[in-house]
Order: structure tokens, then sequence, then C-alpha cells
């Protein structure tokens, strides 16, 4: 995996060196023909004036001579302004051009090592549940076991199986948004109840950290029940996933400046400044494949923001006091509606 994250690296390199040298030769050889060009236009001048001598007496004919003379200089004028214009555009056109495909291939190659991020963080994350699925079963057919432990090994293939499960959703839901071919289904729906029934079952699943909750109630707004869903817990199994065990999750549901918040505050890592505007893009995992220990395809944020935009709101990521991050998720349409 190393290797290969190294040999996408040095691809780069070698595709910005050979870009850059090709540029440089162009540029090169606009200037050696820019400068060929006007010592041909000297050359020309050179054989009028000495032609010019030869048809015209200076002595005798002084004015036409001087005639003459003004507007053989007058055409070299006119060259060097049309060479050097023409050089600038073409210049200008180069360089355009040039950028215009730099960025193209930078983006494609950013693209394409962030999609071999996805393939390794993947193949990591569907062959894991499945192998301790596989491992649970077999042991349960091979040996007899007492009630507990079956239970247990049973539990714990029903948790492998939804991560893969989730995996798979994230994975779908990604592609159909992407290419729009995901319908929201909003409905008016009571947000307030949506949250706390969330972070309930997420409690249950989600044993190692202390999950807390500040919800508003009543909150009403128009949205698609289950990508609303998924945003809550990716946020809220994000936390869990990088913050310590034994800290505590914090989510909010709140009102301020008339626009609604959602905060999913965690006693984590946080996020660096320089990677908070890059880690809702697809597939962008901080750091890179093998610093990472956390399981993760770089999905979840993506399609969180997504979901958010589809619903007319959006995300940022602050720093929490005095450690953590805290998602902050802004809807401006909602109404208040007590029984
Ligand atoms: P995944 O978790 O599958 O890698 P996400 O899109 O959910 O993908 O997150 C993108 C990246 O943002 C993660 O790889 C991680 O580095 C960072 N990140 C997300 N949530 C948190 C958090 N609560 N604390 C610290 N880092 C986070």
């Amino acid at each position: 995996m190393m290797k290969r994250f190294f040999n996408k690296m040095q691809e780069g390199k070698t595709v910005s060196f050979v870009y850059f040298l090709v540029m440089a030769y162009t540029i090169a050889a606009l200037v050696w023909w820019g400068i060929l060009l006007f010592r041909q236009s000297e050359q020309i001048k050179g054989f009028e004036q000495q032609n010019l001598y030869l048809r015209v007496d200076s002595l005798t004919q002084p004015v036409e001579h001087q005639l003459e003379l003004q507007r053989i200089n007058k055409e070299e004028h006119m060259r060097s302004f049309k060479y050097l214009g023409e050089g600038i555009i073409f210049l200008g056109i180069i360089l355009l051009g040039a950028v215009f495909v730099y960025r193209a291939v930078w983006k494609y190659m950013k693209l394409s090592r962030q999609q071999q991020n996805f393939m390794m963080a993947v193949t990591h994350e569907l062959k894991s549940p499945i192998a301790v699925a596989k491992l649970n079963l077999e042991t349960i057919r091979k040996h007899k076991l007492d009630e507990e432990t079956q239970l247990k090994l049973l539990n714990n293939t029903i948790r492998e199986t939804n991560r893969l499960d989730q995996l798979c959703n994230n994975i779908l839901l990604a592609a159909q948004l992407e290419t729009h071919k995901y319908r929201l289904f909003k409905e008016p729906l009571d947000f307030s109840s949506l949250v706390s029934g969330s972070i309930k079952d997420l409690d249950g699943r989600i044993g190692t950290h202390q999950i807390n909750a500040e919800v508003m109630p009543d909150i009403w707004l128009e949205g698609d029940k289950l990508t609303l869903q998924i945003i809550v817990n990716n946020l809220v199994e994000n936390a869990a996933k990088y913050a310590p065990k034994n800290t505590t999750i914090l989510v909010k549901l709140f009102e301020s400046n008339k626009e609604l918040k959602l905060q999913v505050i965690d006693e984590g890592p946080g996020i660096p400044d320089e990677e908070k505007g890059r880690i809702f893009l697809k597939f962008y995992r901080v750091g890179n494949e093998n610093t990472r220990n956390a399981k993760g395809s770089g999905l979840g944020l993506f399609l969180t923001a997504k979901i958010v935009e589809q619903h007319g709101g959006s995300i940022e990521v602050k720093d929490n006091v005095p450690v953590g991050s805290c998602f902050e998720i802004t809807l401006p349409e909602y109404s208040i509606q007590t029984a």
C-alpha cells in the first residue's frame, strides 16, 4: 500500500516535471523565433537602405531620399510592432491553455489519488467485517459453545454486518446523490424527535462513549427522514470513531438568531485549520492511509454536506474548547409547533 502511495506521489512529480519542461521549451522556442524575426527585419531594413542608395542619390534628390528613408524606418517599426503584438498574443494563449491543462491534470491526479485511498480504505472496510462474521460463524459451527458466548458472537456478527450495510448504503447514496438519481422525499417532520430517536439508537449501539443530548423540542421542518437520520448517524459515529474512549459526545439542537443549529461536539483530536475545508470532499481523509488508525472511506462528511445542502442548509466545523471538534449544521427553514 505504502509503495503504491509513493508511486502515485512520484507519478505526480514526474508529470509536473515533464509538463514544466515542455512549457519551458515552448516559451524558449517562441522567444527564439521572435529574436530571429527581429534579426530578419533588421536585415530587410539594411537591404532596403542599400537599395535606396543605389536607386536615389541623396545629394541630387535629398527630399526624395529622406522620404524613402522615413518609409523604410516606418515599415521596420510596423514589422517590429506586429511581431511583438503577435508574440504577446501567442504567449498569452499558450499560458492560458497551459493553466487550464495544468489545472485539469492536477485535478485528475488528485481525484485519482483520493480514489486510490478510497479503494484501499473500502477494500479494508469490506473485508474486515466479512472476516469477523465468517470467523464467528465458523466458531459457532465447530465448537459446542454455551448460550452466552454464542449470543456474544452472534451480536458481534450482527454489528459487523450492520457496519457493512452502512458502508454499502453510503457508497450507493453518494453515487445516487452525485448523479441526481436520489430524489429526496421531503415531508413535514418532527426534527426534534428524529434527532432524539437517532441519539437513542446510537447510544444503544455505541458503548464506548457517553452520548449527551440537549435537544430543543417541537422543531418541525420539511425534510427527507432517511437522509436526515444519516447525517446525525454520520456525525455521531465519526465523533465516536475519532475521540478517545470514555469521552463525552454532546449533540445539541437549538435556535440561534432565527436559525436552527444542530451541533455534534466531541473531545477528540479536532481538525487542523488547513484541513477544515477539505474534509467535506469526496474520499478525503486526514493524513494518509498508512498513518490512519480509524477505519473509514472518506464518504461520510461528503454525504452529510450534500444532504445538508439539499435541505437548504450549511455545515461547518469549529474547534471545541478545550479540545475536540464541533460540527455545526445550520438550517434556515423550520418552525416550532407546540401541541
Ligand atoms: P471517514 O470517517 O470514513 O474517513 P468522513 O468523510 O466521515 O470519512 O471524514 C473525513 C475525515 O475527517 C476523516 O477521515 C477524519 O480524518 C476527519 N474527521 C471526521 N470527523 C472527525 C472528528 N469528529 N474528529 C476528528 N477528525 C474527524
